[in-house]
């Protein structure tokens, strides 16, 4: 069980319900980090508990930072070597990388060498680099616990099974976002409000986007086939409405394991800190009784193309995913700044999985090329 977390990407949605999960549980802060976007925020969790070392991105932010908590024993530092200090961090048995974007792997990966267990919310660091990721979690002997959801879900369903080869495929749903049911021509004049209105979860703007392109979902496909080491064929996605199953796994012998809980992300981060236990959950549990009929369909891949170019990266393997990583992470950029319109995110993305070449068998430095290549594809435009 986790007594002392490392926090990197505090302030954001999944950064402030880890606090409230640790603080629930009782558990020390070493260390907090963030980019510079809410120095309010990050001064009062700073102020609330008392981590040894805080580590802001952006430089100016980090320089006004140390200014507020001058009166705190705290250290400040700033850019990605603060990031990386962060996650190596002695005191801290457990790093939650709830940062957003490709700026996770490395820190993550530095947590890793350190024998750290990993709470790893930031879906994109296995998207780009999955299989460096699991090799050295193996070889330093690291335990990764997702907090996404979906994939807490197939952990959790996962437990008590001693053989992989038992496994027919993972069932990850998917809520459908907020245009479900819509087709591609009518999602043309879709705008930034319009995109941030999710139905069910309350989450930072670029997952957000991700989910009502379905890009979220190809990530977290991705993300399954890594954690799980299992090929594309073995995992499938359902459309669920409801957000109350969370994921499922179907097993050779027909039985079909699922967990259910409400949307609240604090049951996976809380179960990313006890297990192999449970914690207490202080919220209404899930009733069966007044829930929702739960529904299941199959996602439309015409509808929304995102979902079909990230199986097709998934499929051709090598730097395939990074690129197609890097060029979402600009192109919803882009969208979020209200530049570019929503369905030109799948089309800046198909573009740039068309201009860069995929490298097989890539090592990091073949992966930060292929994104920072894709990123150049979709800002060129
Ligand atoms: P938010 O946008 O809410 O928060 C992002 C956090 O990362 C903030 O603390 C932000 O700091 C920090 N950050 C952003 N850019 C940088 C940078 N360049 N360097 C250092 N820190 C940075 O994101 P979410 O909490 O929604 O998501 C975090 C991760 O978890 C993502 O990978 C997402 O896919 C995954 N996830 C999220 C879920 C959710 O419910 N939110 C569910 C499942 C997975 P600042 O505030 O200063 O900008
Ligand atoms: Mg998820």
């Amino acid at each position: 069980m986790t007594k002392t977390i490392s926090l990197l990407g505090a302030t954001g949605s999944i950064g402030r319900q880890t606090l409230d999960v640790a603080e629930q549980l009782g558990l020390s802060v070493a260390a907090l980090t963030a980019r510079g976007g809410n120095l309010d925020l990050l001064e009062r969790q700073t102020r609330q508990f008392l981590p040894r070392l805080v580590a802001l991105y952006d430089f100016d932010a980090a320089e006004k930072f140390a200014g507020r908590v001058r009166d705190l024993n705290v250290k400040v530092l700033s850019g990605p070597e603060g990031l990386v200090e962060a996650a190596a961090i002695e005191e801290a048995d457990t790093v939650v990388t709830a940062v957003v974007g490709m700026v996770g792997l490395t820190p993550t990966l530095t947590a890793i060498e350190k024998g750290k267990r990993i709470a790893l919310a930031n879906k994109e660091t296995l998207v780009c680099a999955g299989e460096l990721v699991m090799d050295a979690a193996d070889r330093y002997g690291a335990e990764i616990v997702p907090v996404d959801s979906e994939h807490s879900a197939i952990f959790q369903c996962l437990q008590g099974s001693a053989d992989r080869r038992e496994i027919k495929r993972l069932l990850l749903t998917c809520s459908g976002g907020p245009f479900f049911g819509k087709k591609f021509e009518e999602l043309e004049g879709m705008t930034r409000k319009d995109a941030l209105r999710h139905p069910n979860w309350k989450m930072g703007p670029k997952i957000t986007v991700d989910c009502a392109t379905l890009m979220n979902k190809g990530l977290e496909v991705i993300e399954a086939m890594r954690l799980y080491r299992l090929p594309l064929e073995q995992v499938d996605v359902l459309i669920h409405r409801q957000s109350i199953v969370h994921s499922l796994v179907e097993y050779r012998d027909g039985a079909v394991l699922a967990q259910l809980g409400t949307p609240d992300m604090r049951l996976p981060i809380r179960y990313a800190f006890t297990y192999p236990r449970r914690g207490e959950n202080p919220a209404e549990p899930l009733d069966l009784l007044t829930c929702p009929p739960l529904t299941f369909a199959a996602p439309d891949r015409e509808a929304f193309p995102c979902f079909a170019l990230a199986e097709a990266a998934a499929k051709e393997g090598g730097t395939a995913c990074a690129i197609l990583n890097g060029a979402n992470e600009a192109a919803v950029g882009l969208f979020l700044q209200e530049k570019i319109g929503f369905n030109d995110i799948s089309r800046l993305v198909k573009k740039a999985r068309e201009s860069v070449p995929v490298v097989y068998h890539p090592s990091l430095a073949d992966i930060l090329k292929a994104d920072a290549a894709a990123r150049g594809a979709v800002l060129s435009e």
